[in-house]
């Protein structure tokens, strides 16, 4: 529920922490977040999100629904884990992220901003692999969207790489054709067929 603080005349809603946790299943430990900025340093997409993950938590605890729903934060996660297997408190960062990406789609929110395309060549490489392929996006939506900023993020992507936090190459799952049925019968029952 939205209440005004009179103040800053901006609106807090304090049950947006408890609608975050539900929005993903499963427990995302996003209350344990002592706000230690590890996450921050770990985005290879760190350079076009606007608010870090780590301020974005503080707004979400802050009640500040109207401004992360309208942040890019969560649209330019690449779902590469590397922040959640650095975060000190377990936190499943990418799910939260997927949670708020979750409430927004629902509320017809997207941002005003190359972040919605961002995601539609996310689901598409899921849709075509099975799984996520983050060079494959990182690279097609630089290329198509921020050409310049392609070679600073190369030590960035190069580290991922020999680290093994990033494969050069999609690695298809066994059963694409299984996945689509799937993802077709969700999309009919989706449209209420
Ligand atoms: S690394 Fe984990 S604990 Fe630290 S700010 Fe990010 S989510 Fe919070």
């Amino acid at each position: 529920m939205a209440a005004s603080t009179g103040v800053a005349a901006r609106a807090v809603d304090h049950g947006f922490l408890a609608e975050v946790i539900s929005a993903f299943p499963g427990d995302s430990r996003l209350g344990l977040c002592i706000q230690c900025g590890t996450c921050g340093g770990s985005r290879p997409s760190a350079a076009d999100m606007d608010h870090t993950p780590r301020r974005l938590f503080a707004m979400v605890r802050a009640g500040m629904r109207d401004e992360v729903l309208g942040s890019n934060t969560a649209w330019m996660c690449v779902s590469c884990y590397y922040c959640a297997v650095r975060c000190p408190q377990e936190v499943h960062i990418p799910d939260v992220m997927y949670g708020l990406k979750s409430i927004a789609a629902r509320e017809g929110r997207s941002p005003e901003s190359a972040a919605p395309d961002f995601s539609r060549t996310f689901i598409a490489n899921i849709t075509r692999y099975g799984r996520s392929y983050e060079i494959g996006l990182v690279a097609r939506h630089y290329l198509r969207h921020f050409p310049t900023r392609i070679p600073g993020m190369a030590p960035a992507g190069l580290g991922m790489l020999t680290s093994r936090r990033m494969e050069l190459r999609p690695h298809p799952i066994r059963d694409v054709g299984g996945l689509r049925r799937i993802l077709g019968r969700a999309a009919e029952l989706e449209a209420g067929r």
